[in-house]
């Protein structure tokens, strides 16, 4: 166990960037061969990838991180976890199940806070989904999880190595909740109560804001399960129901200027003058 957990912290990084772009272009590839809904790619593409380059720069700006909060509080032994003796297997779980936690928690905070809502809601005005929504943030999005996340991080003692490999975690299942695909009924029937799968996932993309304000949860669904947000059934058909939000339909979403200034607009449902 040592020698994987030095491995996640001198190679986690470079691996997950491997792992991140083969994992894309191979799920392109799948949604070209078994697509579950009809979707457009062109401008929106265009512009979901350049919403993440412009998210990576911000990332890159950002002084801090969970890793180098995690890091802090190790070397202070400073945190619950840092400060309780555990053997590596629990250590793992709790760490992990409580990294989902801080996730779901600033994805819960992102839906009912309203001026972070002004900020998450352009992930959520893509009118599609498939694997390029998955990167589809506005800059802002990361200052404010990382604010919200760090004090969790420190209070809890989390791990390096289990934020590096929660981190591998997190590209793998996210990439594949996406995409517009869905998995065979026997797998997703299963899978859906321990990992987020696409079904589960197309749910909280759903325009229909019952739907949307459930499903928080990015890599375990225990959480949802929990706090009672776990959604598996939904009013409209999944190949059929709407995606995005009621409040914007048109080609604006897909404007990379206009999604970068939308979290100092206001919109109402049906608004036709934003
Ligand atoms: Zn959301």
């Amino acid at each position: 166990m040592d020698k994987f957990q030095q491995w996640l912290i001198n190679s986690s990084e470079d691996f997950q960037f491997i792992l991140f772009f083969g994992l894309l272009f191979l799920l392109i590839a799948l949604e070209y061969i078994i697509a579950f809904r009809k979707v457009k790619r062109g401008k929106r593409w265009l512009t979901n990838f350049v919403m993440t380059l412009i998210s990576i720069f911000a990332m890159m700006a950002m002084p801090v991180s969970f890793i180098t909060a995690a890091r802090y509080a190790s070397d202070k032994k400073f945190g619950l976890l840092n400060s309780i003796p555990l053997n590596w297997f629990a250590l793992l779980l709790f760490s992990l199940l409580l990294r989902g936690f801080i996730s779901f928690f600033t994805h819960y905070l992102a839906h009912k806070i309203p001026l972070i809502w002004r900020v998450h809601r352009v992930h959520h005005l893509d009118t599609e989904m498939d694997v390029s929504t998955n990167v589809r943030f506005h800059p802002f999005e990361f200052i404010f999880n990382t604010l919200i996340g760090i004090p969790i991080i420190l209070i809890l003692g989390l791990p390096v190595w289990t934020l590096m490999l929660y981190e591998l975690l997190d590209v793998t299942v996210t990439l594949i909740s996406h995409s517009n695909i869905s998995l065979p009924k026997r797998i997703e029937n299963v899978l859906r109560y321990i990992l987020v799968t696409p079904d589960l996932h197309r749910i909280h993309h759903s325009s229909y804001q019952p739907e949307t304000d459930t499903n928080f949860g990015a890599v375990f669904p225990i959480w949802d399960i929990v706090f009672r947000t776990f959604k598996t059934n939904t009013k409209t058909e999944p190949k059929e129901m709407q995606l995005g939000l009621e409040e914007v339909r048109d080609e604006k979403v897909n404007n990379i200027l206009w999604l970068l200034l939308s979290p100092f607009k206001n919109f109402k449902k049906n608004d036709e003058n934003n």
